[in-house]
């Protein structure tokens, strides 16, 4: 059993504070969604935990199973058992995903020569190209494609925990659904506990959530079942927003939604 712990974690950049006191606590196996309009803090969380160099944690802590995730650097959250599935991939020329995968093994002491297995079985499952393993990773690849590369190596990393920065974008129907299949399959085979970050309800029909929480501003402002996400796609955030979000800030168009079926 493994805990993800984030305890009034404050955080910002160039000074500014955008996460606001967050407290959540994923543990093996659950799935947590986090919602929230464009610009309220969600990549900053995934980032903050993960730890890319430029954000500022002002207060509040994180840890799994105890440790302290904030004072490691990233491969070593990376080796503890965290995983980030960015929202927008990085594109690393030179470096193949199978390089990638076999550097990873090696310096996690696993045993390299299972990456090649894996990796086709994983392909399969999501019904990703073979073609593209060797391909340097993330290169001229699709936004879904990108997604599919980063659910594969979920699959073969078999991290702990993940979190999942809007895995659904760029994805199409098809893709969205293999993958977030992929990823409720792990919390049932491994016991992976998953936060998934999301504006869309569609990845939590098959990926399901035991928690939904809204983050507004920074702040979870609601946190609840399923029922939640049910709301935000019927009403969005406005029954989360209070009239000080409206004094703070105009809040950001809603992104228009690429599945929306045009006949309502
Ligand atoms: P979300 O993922 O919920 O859309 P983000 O976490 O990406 O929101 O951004 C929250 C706020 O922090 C936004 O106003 C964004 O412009 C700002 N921000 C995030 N990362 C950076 C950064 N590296 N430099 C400057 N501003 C940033
Ligand atoms: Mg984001």
């Amino acid at each position: 059993m493994t805990e993800l712990r984030i305890e009034g974690l404050r955080a910002g950049v160039l000074g500014r504070e955008i996460l606001r006191g967050i407290d959540l606590v994923v543990r093996s196996g659950e799935v947590h969604a986090v919602m929230g309009p464009n610009g309220s803090g969600k990549s900053t969380l995934s980032h903050v935990v993960m730890g890319r160099p430029g954000y500022e944690v002002l207060g509040g802590a994180v840890t799994l199973d105890g440790a302290d995730v904030l004072t490691m650097e990233p491969w070593q959250r990376a080796q503890a058992g965290l995983f980030l599935a960015m929202q927008y991939p990085t594109e690393v020329p030179g470096v193949s995903l199978d390089d990638m995968l076999v550097a990873s093994f090696t310096a996690a002491g696993r045993d390299p020569d299972e990456v090649r297995a894996r990796m086709v079985g994983e392909a399969e499952r999501i019904g990703f190209d073979a073609r593209f393993l060797t391909r340097p990773l993330n290169v001229d690849l699709s936004g879904g494609e990108k997604k599919r590369n980063e659910t594969l190596q979920l699959g073969v990393l078999e991290p702990r925990i993940a979190v999942l920065d809007e895995l659904d974008s760029g994805l199409d129907v098809d893709a969205l659904r293999a993958c977030s299949r992929r990823i409720e399959q792990a919390t049932e085979e491994t016991g992976l506990g998953v936060l998934a970050i999301t504006h869309y309800r569609r990845l939590l029909t098959e990926l399901r959530p035991d928690v939904v929480h809204i983050l507004v501003r920074g702040e979870i402002r609601q946190s609840g079942g399923p029922e939640l996400a049910d709301v935000v796609e019927r009403e969005g955030y406005a029954a989360f927003l209070g009239d000080e979000d409206a004094e703070a800030a105009p809040p950001a168009p809603a992104e228009p939604d690429p599945f929306a079926d045009p006949l309502g």
